[in-house]
């Protein structure tokens, strides 16, 4: 049987993060897997060359990672097509905003025995309609797509703290070579069948965040934050029951959904930047260049998806903590209706 090769769609905070555990999986099962991975790295300057050299020289992404790094297996390359050839086992893991540009130029140069999952957290919401990226890129690529998500804020899983992860995965092929690449002794996996849910709570819990963030700013306690997870949990059920029909209730209690939610809305970037929004009065924008360093936000273009979603259907008023913050963002509402409103 011949050998999975693995290419890394994305090199950012988590892309990294999972670089270091996928390059260290794949010299566990050498029956498995080639031992050489490809990353696709956007190619950038990181104090005058070129980061893609820096990585393949020092092991290590200095400027999403710092600090950690990859087993020698792993090699940066700048070109995506070039990243691509030949891989039969593509991880996606990078920020939603660029997912469609990165489908367009692989469309028609993936072999159809390919599979991928996307460790992406957003959704794909237009005014027409609202998709998985999962689903997405399977219907641009032709492909198999499965879905991975948890409480994982990257540089904790870097260094090694346990945590725990969920992949949604419908074939049992899949999702046991996904277990390979993934699990380790502090990065848990737990496979189950509903990608749909698993794809919804990582995509949804972000604009909970930016909630939690604005509480954190107007400085409110740990009462109120819990509220807003519960209020932001019941909005995420409803959200998939509503258009996504499928999804399982056991999901919730999966890592991908109460775990990831309380984590993102304790340490993740999209609460903190949402507390500074609130703290400085500048420009969301401006905060995510002045405080993320290249790192990207997602909660708060989600929130902005949701609405543009939502509003053509008269259905804004049944997601009130959702459309509070996209209002708040987005729309100079006063902060406090953050807990007046939801
Ligand atoms: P990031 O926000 O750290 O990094 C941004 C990345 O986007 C960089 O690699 C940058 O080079 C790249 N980029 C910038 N402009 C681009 C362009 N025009 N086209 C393509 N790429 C471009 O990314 P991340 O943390 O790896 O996040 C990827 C996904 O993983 C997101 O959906 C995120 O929600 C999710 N995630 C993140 C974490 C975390 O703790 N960081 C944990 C779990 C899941
Ligand atoms: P942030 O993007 O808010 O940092 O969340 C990271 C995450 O998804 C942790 O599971």
């Amino acid at each position: 049987m011949s050998k999975e090769r693995v290419c890394l769609i994305g090199s950012g905070n988590w892309g990294s993060a999972v670089g270091k555990i996928v390059s260290e999986n794949i010299l566990k099962h050498p029956d498995i897997f080639e031992r050489q991975v490809r990353q696709w790295v956007f190619e950038e300057d990181f104090k005058g060359e070129k980061l893609t050299d820096v990585i393949n020289r020092e092991h290590e992404n200095p400027k999403y990672l710092p600090g950690i790094k990859f087993a020698d297996n792993l090699t940066a390359v700048p070109d995506l097509v070039d990243a691509c050839e030949d891989a039969t086992v593509l991880v996606f893991v990078l920020p939603h905003q660029f997912v469609r540009g990165v489908c367009d130029k692989l469309s028609g140069k993936i072999p159809s025995n390919a599979k991928a999952i996307s460790l992406i957290k957003g959704l794909e919401i237009k005014p027409e309609g609202v998709t998985l990226f999962s689903e997405e890129i399977a219907r641009l690529l032709g492909i198999n797509v499965a879905a991975l998500s948890g409480a994982n804020i990257a540089d904790e899983v870097a260094q090694e703290k346990f945590c725990e992860t969920t992949i949604g995965c419908r074939s049992q092929a899949d999702g046991e070579l996904f277990f390979k690449l993934f699990n380790t002794d502090y990065f848990h996996v737990n496979v189950i069948r509903d990608y749909v849910g698993v794809e919804l709570c990582g995509a949804l819990k972000n604009v909970v965040a930016v909630g939690a963030g604005l509480s954190d700013g107007l400085g409110y306690g740990s009462n109120t934050k819990a509220a807003i997870i519960r209020l932001g949990l019941m909005e995420m059920r409803k959200f998939g029951q509503t258009f996504f029909g499928g999804v399982e209730d056991t999901t919730f209690f999966e890592s991908c959904g109460v775990a990831d939610l309380i984590t993102t809305c304790s340490g993740g970037r999209n609460r903190k930047v949402a507390e500074a929004f609130v703290l400085t009065g500048k420009p969301i924008d401006e905060l995510e260049r002045e405080l993320l360093n290249g790192q990207k936000l997602q909660g708060t273009l989600t929130a902005q998806e949701v609405h543009q979603f939502l509003a053509p259907r008269n259905m804004t008023s049944e997601f009130p903590l959702f459309e509070t913050v996209y209002r708040i963002i987005y729309k100079g509402a006063p902060i406090d209706s953050i807990v007046k409103d939801i």
